[in-house]
């Protein structure tokens, strides 16, 4: 008989909930602790998830399976089509294997919750424990007891909330009692492994997995940056930012941790709005104010605009255009740097997913819907419900949105955020011996780029700007759900 830990988006062995359970359980019942992952192929095409996510995501289950073994827990990666398929494979590896408990941690997005009830109907004893955010699922609430609709009160309260939380996330499991004598790394159950190689679209070899690269990526970043993070974080430029992204994405790091490291070093970052520590910890709480929004708004999880009011939006279908914004062709500077990082890297910037988001949206009017699965196409930190929120936040149809009549200028943002062009001279080479002054000026720069290679702006600035109003207006009389 085995106990089975089932890993999803969670490839860690510290602060597991599911995994200690599974531990404890098998260690009161005096059995075995299997792990399993199922890859699921048609799924991804179906979700759109990155070759470059998906590669990473490989990269760290060969670590994951290294980092079992050396507690004494075998892991198995079986496959199966998608998701749809799932109960019957769990079904058959639960025979091969004996299983007699099984768990797992949550995944809040909907296609993932209607697998975890078809494999409940189908009978087997699974467990499914909430681990996705530092508060509970659904904790944060006003005092109607009702969702917020808007993230300063909810963040407020976040704070209240978490103060009396204790956060202390959990050690790594012990090794259990009745852990096989020999095993391999990788259980021999990983024909399935073996057999599954992404081929990434970006250059990802630096992004390095595994928990012990995350944990000193997070420790390095807690001692040395954070501090600066408010006055850095948002200059392209300057790695201001953390670049854990990736690591949370696919929880190889869970945002207790990153909780927990900051609280080391400033231990009243939850109660004093003064610690330099908060605003990084603040985008820790939009994060879960985007997980709590996906898991409770049904027509947000299933793809729909947060307002309804953004289904009557004329959006342009203009292949052409779209084309040349995910090609970073757009003759906007900042807009080409940021579409090209995507691609090159797997990874864009914050002010960039904001700046590029917006420009798809509102200045060429196109369904954020689209601009969305391309990001998922290419991050390498794809999650689902932080890019949901980020793009129905910059098309104006999202919870607590910017507003439909506000609109990114990308040379104002590009001046404000890359004053020197350095940022953008990097990703687009074509305008390397440019002035910053005439890139973010915009006149000429097709006469004043090499070979004349950089293209004119594909919409002006002013008539994008009438365009746009006239077309979102009809957000105007919005009421959130
Ligand atoms: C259009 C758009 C799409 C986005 N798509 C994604 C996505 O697919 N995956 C993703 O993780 N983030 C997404 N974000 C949020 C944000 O851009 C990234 O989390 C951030 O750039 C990652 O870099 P970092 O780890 O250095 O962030 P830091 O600034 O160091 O932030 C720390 C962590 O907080 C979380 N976080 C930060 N900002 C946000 C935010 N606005 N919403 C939700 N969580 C946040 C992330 O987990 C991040 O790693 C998107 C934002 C926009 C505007």
């Amino acid at each position: 008989m085995s106990v089975v830990m089932w890993f999803r988006k969670d490839l860690r062995v510290q602060d597991n909930p599911a995994l200690r359970m599974a531990c404890d359980h098998a260690e009161a019942q005096g059995t075995d602790v299997r792990a399993v992952f199922i890859i699921t192929p048609g799924q991804y095409l179906q979700h759109g998830t990155s070759t470059n996510q998906l590669d990473f995501m490989r990269q760290n289950l060969v670590i994951l399976g290294e980092r079992l073994h050396d507690i004494g827990i075998p892991l198995d990666v079986i496959s199966c089509t998608d998701f749809e398929a799932v109960p019957d494979r769990l079904a058959e590896y639960a025979h091969t294997c004996g299983l007699s408990a099984l768990y797992a941690n949550t995944e809040i997005e909907w296609n993932e919750r209607k697998r975890d009830q078809a494999v409940r109907a189908s009978g087997l004893p699974v467990s499914v424990i909430d681990s996705s955010g530092i508060l509970p699922l659904g904790d944060v609430r006003n005092l109607s007891g009702e969702r917020y609709k808007v993230f300063t009160p909810y963040s407020r309260r976040w704070f209240e909330r978490a103060a009396v939380y204790p956060v202390l996330p959990l050690a790594e499991p012990n090794r259990p009692t009745h852990a096989p004598k020999t095993l391999s790394p990788l259980s021999s159950n990983n024909d399935a492994l073996a057999a599954w190689h992404p081929v990434p679209t970006a250059l990802v070899q630096e992004w390095q997995g595994g928990e012990s690269a995350a944990h000193e990526a997070l420790a390095r970043f807690v001692a040395e940056d954070i501090v600066l993070y408010p006055q850095d974080r948002d200059m392209p430029n300057v790695p201001g930012t953390s670049q854990l992204s990736h690591y949370l994405a696919m929880g190889i790091l869970s945002p207790r941790q990153c909780l927990a490291a900051v609280m080391a070093e400033y231990p009243d970052v939850l109660v004093n709005q003064g610690s330099p520590a908060r605003p990084w910890v603040r985008q820790l709480v939009w994060r879960e104010f985007y997980v709590n929004l996906m898991r409770e708004v049904p027509r947000v999880a299933r793809g729909g605009n947060y307002q309804a009011l953004g289904d009557l939006i004329p959006w342009r279908s203009a292949p052409d255009e779209f084309q040349a914004w995910a090609e970073g062709r757009t003759g906007y500077p900042l807009v080409d740097a940021a579409m090209r990082q995507l691609v090159q890297t797997g990874w864009m910037h914050n002010r960039l997913r904001m700046v590029a988001a917006s420009f798809l949206a509102k200045h060429l009017l196109i369904d954020w819907r689209r601009g969305e699965a391309f990001f998922a196409a290419h991050l390498i930190d794809g999650d689902y419900a932080a890019n949901n929120g980020g793009w129905q936040w910059s098309a104006g149809t999202g919870c607590d949105a910017q507003p439909y009549f506000r609109m990114f200028n990308p040379s104002a943002q590009g001046m404000k955020f890359d004053p020197q062009a350095a940022f953008i001279r990097q990703f687009v080479p074509e305008l390397a011996a440019v002035p910053a002054k005439a890139i973010h000026g915009m006149a000429g720069l097709h006469a004043l780029s090499h070979d004349q290679s950089y293209p004119e702006p594909m919409v002006d600035h002013r008539e994008a700007r009438a365009r746009a109003l006239a077309s979102l207006a009809v957000l105007k009389k919005s009421a959130a759900l």
